[in-house]
């Protein structure tokens, strides 16, 4: 179903119109109450009448992670603080966490993003959707929520963890839909499958993201579950979860640029790149009033396609996120992104999505260790079998990566399983 025919299909001539008039709006919103913005202007030389246009957005400023640091924790909000209705905060590892605030309408439209994803999935108000995003300030437990509830659906707020109960929850509610970042979607299926109640369950679809994730993901958890697994894209700066999700023809993830429009750039020169070319991902929000963001820098790497879906939504469809430029691992001078490991792994049906990457610094080398999960039934204490999986694998990593890792098969159920966003990598060399 599309839950907005009248946006989500409209004709691309009329969408720019859109954006532009909502452009100038919202440039102006952000320069006249927001000082960075107007500062920022202001060095560039630029007005808010300079901006007239859509095609304009180039003259703007960009906007990055440490603003939103710096600016800590409200002096980005463009609203007098009784507007604000809502809070999240990113995660953010180090440091100070990134806070955005929420005015009521933007509640509704990142609801109506979100709304828009969940239709696209097949979900109505005849599902019972379980949320198994953590709710909180993550922004991916109340942002599926609401989007679920906008669309008349049942929601089953199980939040993250706890999977036993989840899982029972799951069968004894019947849940349809499945809410939650995709490590941990393959955490509940491996218990699914321990528990064997998969023939039990009434799950149709899930609606995964939060992180990256690959096709070979894809059906590994579509088999393992039974279900069409989608993606859903988002991220706090610029609302949450439901900025963009897949649709049924599963061949890119639909941008909802009514509300938030996107540029490919070169990160090094910043330059726009041309269509289809892969490329740092950058966000405008041209409907978002709390807190404003213009020509955010998402460091998602991924590319755009503005040909027509076959699904007739006229919006424009986005790549997978390959990672995160802070992701990728300069390994022996070869970039590698763990959703490339990923990837490869889950070609051979001997091994699941389990893994973990270390690169540390030995004697001025690189060592990149390769740490990956056997499937039970194919685990033995046999060294020679275990040396055929490795070798194999190895070859196959050398191939596509470029570079040879130290692969180390291990136990079943030893690497930490997440309930969030896992953490596949770690990289010594920066604790050093
Ligand atoms: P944090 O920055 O703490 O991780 P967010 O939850 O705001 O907080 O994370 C947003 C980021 O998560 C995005 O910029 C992107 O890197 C990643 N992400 C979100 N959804 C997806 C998705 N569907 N595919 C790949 N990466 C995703
Ligand atoms: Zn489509």
């Amino acid at each position: 179903m599309i839950f907005n025919p009248e946006k989500e299909c409209m004709s691309r001539e009329d969408l720019r119109k859109l954006q532009s008039e909502r452009l100038v709006k919202i440039v102006k919103h952000a320069y006249d109450n927001v000082p960075f913005y107007k500062k920022k202007m202001d060095e560039l030389g630029v007005k808010p009448e300079d901006i007239q246009s859509i095609d304009d957005i180039v003259k703007l400023p960009f906007t990055v992670k440490t603003d939103l640091r710096e600016n800590y924790p409200d002096k980005l909000f463009a609203v007098p603080r009784k507007d604000i209705v809502r809070f999240h905060a990113s995660s953010g590892t180090t440091g100070k966490p990134i806070v955005a605030g929420y005015t009521a309408h933007d509640v509704e439209n990142w609801a109506e993003g979100t709304a828009r994803c969940l239709a696209a999935f097949g979900a109505s108000d005849e599902d019972t959707i379980q949320v198994s995003y953590g709710y909180g300030l993550f922004t991916g437990g109340l942002g599926a929520h609401d989007g679920a509830t906008k669309l008349g659906a049942a929601v089953l707020p199980t939040s993250a963890g706890n999977t036993a109960k989840q899982i029972m929850l799951m069968e004894d509610l019947g849940s349809t839909g499945l809410c939650c970042t995709p490590s941990y979607a393959l955490f509940l299926a491996e218990e699914i499958e321990k528990l064997g109640v998969k023939d039990k369950l009434k799950l149709k679809f899930g609606a995964f993201g939060a992180e990256p994730w690959t096709e070979n993901m894809r059906k590994e958890l579509e088999d393992k579950l039974g279900i069409k697994a989608y993606d859903i894209y988002g991220l706090t700066e610029i609302s949450g979860p439901g900025v963009g999700g897949e649709c049924e023809c599963q061949d890119g993830t639909h941008l909802w640029e009514d509300m938030f429009f996107p540029e490919i750039i070169d990160p090094v020169t910043l330059q726009p790149l041309p269509e289809g070319q892969e490329g740092e991902l950058v966000f405008t929000t041209l409907d978002k009033w709390g807190m404003p963001m213009l020509r955010y820098r998402t460091r998602d790497l991924t590319h755009l396609n503005y040909t027509k879906c076959k699904c007739g939504r006229t919006m424009v469809r986005m790549g997978r996120i390959l990672g995160r430029s802070d992701d990728m691992l300069i390994i022996r001078g070869v970039n590698v992104f763990p959703s490339q490991v990923e990837s490869v792994i889950l070609e051979f049906p001997e091994f699941q999505g389990q893994y973990f990457i270390t690169v540390d610094r030995i004697n001025n080398v690189d060592t990149f260790q390769i740490d990956v999960e056997l499937r039970e039934e194919f685990y033995s204490e046999n060294s020679a079998d275990m040396e055929k999986y490795k070798s194999a694998l190895t070859a196959r990593l050398i191939s596509v990566i470029g570079i040879k890792p130290d692969l180390r098969i291990v136990a079943p159920n030893s690497i930490e399983r997440s309930m969030g966003k896992a953490k596949h990598a770690l990289d010594k060399r920066k604790l050093q």
